[in-house]
């Protein structure tokens, strides 16, 4: 089995406006679709750097050039005005990805709210944090937004249970080795859950000694033929500054004999045979804070 779900996250402003149309191009030169999980509220995401602005954090900025990364505004947007409502300016890029055959799931709709505080909201406001997002993508849509995938890989028991309000099929909010249906206060959640196998970009580089010149040879190196590799990129990394290095990296994975579909698709194959599984909270290499993890 030679598989990899592709999964493309779109946080920002910028990474919808820039880079889902250059990620988009990249996809149908090598005749890929993947999933694109869209955030589709106001982008405060620059309220997210500074929040963070400790140590460890700078530290991380310097290693990832976070600046180059997501473009000089980001460190601005959302601290002295309101951030700018992403879909409402970009309905037309939502539209174009789903034209052009790639599957759209919601990602969030305030990014920065939701992966700050979504586990520590009442279910009344996770409700509503989704609803809100949900409705303004099914309304692009026509309707047909099967699946979530939580900020930041931030998700509790309690928001699983809330995502069981909507017709979610399948969510990918945790890391993890296989697809499984959570089993939460004992009883098993019929929404499918697809956890990413692979590290994000941001949190292999400058570990390991990985840099930009060896960072391909890294990723294909933990890819596994024993099972689906789910792999995350963001529209802010591999549509922008790592746009050409993601190009190389699909031609180098195809001629290895890798297939390369969305999470639906993998869904589509493992849904009657996933076991199920449980999640836990905790540390994450490369990331700050805890997040939710397959046990
Ligand atoms: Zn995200």
């Amino acid at each position: 089995m030679k598989t990899i779900a592709l999964r493309i996250d779109v946080d920002t402003y910028r990474g919808t406006g820039r880079g889902v149309p250059r990620l988009c191009e990249i996809l149908k030169k090598h005749g890929v679709k993947g999933t694109f999980y869209f955030s589709v509220g106001p982008d405060n995401m620059g309220r997210h750097l500074w929040r963070l602005l400790k140590p460890s954090f700078l530290w991380k900025m310097l290693r990832t050039n976070a600046a180059g990364l997501y473009g000089p505004e980001i460190v601005l947007m959302g601290t002295a005005w309101p951030g700018p409502k992403i879909g409402k300016r970009f309905h037309s890029v939502i539209r174009d990805t789903m034209e052009a055959g790639h599957e759209i799931g919601f990602h969030a709709w305030d990014h920065h709210k939701a992966q700050a505080k979504l586990m520590s909201m009442s279910e009344a406001e996770m409700a509503d944090e989704i609803s809100r997002g949900l409705s303004f993508l099914a309304g692009l849509t026509g309707g047909i937004v099967r699946t979530s995938a939580a900020p930041g890989w931030r998700t509790n028991a309690r928001l699983l249970e809330v995502k069981m309000r909507y017709p979610f099929e399948y969510n990918s909010d945790c890391r993890g080795t296989h697809p499984f249906y959570p089993v939460v206060n004992g009883k098993r959640l019929d929404q499918l859950q697809i956890p990413v196998t692979l590290p994000t970009y941001d949190e292999a580089l400058g570990r390991d000694s990985v840099t930009d010149a060896n960072y391909n040879d890294h990723q294909i190196g933990l890819l596994t033929e024993e099972r689906p590799n789910v792999l995350t990129i963001h529209a802010e990394a591999e549509g922008g500054k790592c746009a050409e290095m993601f190009d190389v990296y699909l031609d180098r994975v195809k001629q290895l004999g890798y297939e390369i579909i969305p999470l639906g698709e993998l869904a589509r194959r493992v849904k009657d045979s996933a076991p199920d599984g449980a999640m836990e909270l905790r540390e994450f290499p490369g990331r700050e804070g805890v997040l939710a993890v397959q046990k």
